[in-house]
């Protein structure tokens, strides 16, 4: 049934939303309900139904175009492992699509389920209430010991059923219960940049977003100096580690969301618009990154010290992200050309 329900969906390009999903229940499962005639009516010569059929209908609104959907339950695996982080510079993971579909399958195949589950529960509440009605037609008949065996055998058939019901339900609830965690952990996983485990730059645009309009904000972009020539001198996985160590450092120095914006660049966000009290936790962070004394771990020799440049740009929340982003980029690339290891704050 539920294969049959995902087909019709997936035919008419159909969003599996609750409100869908009931007219394809209809249909698959009421055949002669009037929705259902409807259906077999306006799609009799194999025609889709049209946009119009489908809101007349009481569904919603269709997709612009065909929708991958999961033909049976069977078809929703595990989930898949996220893919490796890429060996050279070094993007910000991006969602991984793959995973969210099967996610997406599972969630879809896991309402079909309980779907299913209530169906057999209402319909075995329907037996019952029919055979409690023949028993007590029989009692009002034949009199009470007539009934008496007959009680007891409903009755043993109805704790059977209600046992099965119990235990279908504490599975739905056991299925539940997994699948949130793996949206969960896939929501997680979706915000943070695997190497340093810092939010990504999608968590930084969700974090601008989420503040409330009025909200003084500072963003700052910080972006290590020469870092090509610690990968060129030691190799890409000393970067990774002195990558890690400047994160690790920001987020503990600047007390504000730090993101890993790019290959070798942070960003700050700040909820403040004081030029003084930014600058000086970054510089804080500047401090702690340039005292310590970096060494190759296999071979002993000295990495020297990291700085950065950063560049400021204040605004407040009401802003838009891109364009407050670009002035503190301008402000970085000026404090590069002026010989690096500074902060340099937007006009
Ligand atoms: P500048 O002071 O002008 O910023 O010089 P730079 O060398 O830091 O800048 P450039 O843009 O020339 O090089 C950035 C380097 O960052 C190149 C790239 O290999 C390295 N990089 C980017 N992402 C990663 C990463 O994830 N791991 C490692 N190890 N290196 C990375
Ligand atoms: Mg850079
Ligand atoms: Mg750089």
């Amino acid at each position: 049934m539920v294969a049959r329900i995902m087909a019709f969906l997936g035919e008419h390009w159909l969003h599996p939303d609750p409100v869908n999903y009931a007219l394809a229940y209809d249909v698959v499962c009421h055949p002669d309900c009037p929705r259902a005639r409807e259906v077999a009516r306006l799609t009799q010569d194999g025609v889709r139904l049209s946009g119009g059929d489908i809101v007349r209908l009481g569904g919603s609104a269709r997709s612009a175009a065909p929708i991958a959907l999961v033909t049976s339950p069977a078809q929703a695996g595990p989930v898949p492992s996220a893919p490796a982080t890429p060996a050279a510079p070094a993007p910000v993971a991006s969602p991984p699509d793959q995973r969210d579909d099967a996610l997406a399958a599972r969630a879809l195949a896991q309402v079909a389920g309980f779907s299913d589950t209530l169906h057999a529960i209402h319909s075995e509440t329907n037996h019952f209430g029919r055979d409690l009605a023949a028993t007590a037609e029989a009692i009002r008949v034949g009199g009470a010991d007539a009934g008496v065996e007959r009680i007891s055998h409903l009755t043993a058939a109805m704790i059977e059923r209600v046992h099965q019901a119990e235990s279908r339900l504490e599975q739905a609830k056991h299925e539940t219960a997994e699948l949130r965690a793996a949206l969960e952990e896939a929501r997680t996983s979706a915000q943070t940049d695997p190497l340093t485990e810092l939010p990504n730059r999608r968590a930084f645009d969700d974090a601008f977003t989420a503040l409330s309009p009025d909200t003084p904000v500072a963003v700052a972009i910080c972006d290590i100096d020469f870092f090509k020539r610690v990968n060129d001198a030691f190799g890409h996985a000393v970067g990774d580690r002195v990558l890690k160590l400047v994160a690790q450092l920001l987020e503990r120095e600047v007390g504000c969301t730090v993101a890993r914006y790019g290959g070798e660049e942070f960003a700050l966000l700040f909820e403040s618009r004081n030029v003084g009290e930014v600058r000086s936790r970054i510089e804080a962070a500047r401090d702690a990154i340039g005292a310590r004394r970096l060494r190759d771990r296999d071979t002993d020799r000295p990495i020297g010290t990291i700085n950065f440049s950063a560049g400021v740009a204040l605004g407040q929340a009401s802003d838009t992200l891109i364009p407050l982003m670009e002035r503190a980029d301008r402000a970085l690339y000026a404090a590069k050309q002026a010989g690096r290891g500074r902060t340099m704050v937007a006009p």
